[in-house]
């Protein structure tokens, strides 16, 4: 007898991506250029980089995302005029 492997279609999935390439979806906004996608067949998950090219994920861009993010964040709540100019007018 032999046993059915639960991993097959993980792995058809990744065939088909070597044959046909990664069909990535956008997953998060890191800043307006950088931006985190994953594969919508082998969840395999990619980056922007620096240069501007796709980039396979690793716990370090991952790292370096996470600290444009911040960065980012704090700089759209500096730019917001709304907040500062409010209580003047
Ligand atoms: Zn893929």
């Amino acid at each position: 007898m032999k046993k059915n492997t639960p991993n097959s279609a993980f792995s058809f999935s990744k065939i088909y991506c070597s044959l046909f390439g990664h069909d990535y979806l956008i997953s998060k906004n890191v800043t307006h250029h950088i931006k985190e996608y994953t594969c919508s067949h082998c969840g395999e998950q990619a980056t922007t980089n620096s240069r501007g090219r796709l980039e396979v994920m690793t716990p370090k861009l991952k790292e370096i995302n996470n600290a444009l993010a911040s960065v980012h964040a704090k700089k759209l709540a500096k730019a917001d005029p709304k907040t500062q100019f409010q209580a003047a007018s």
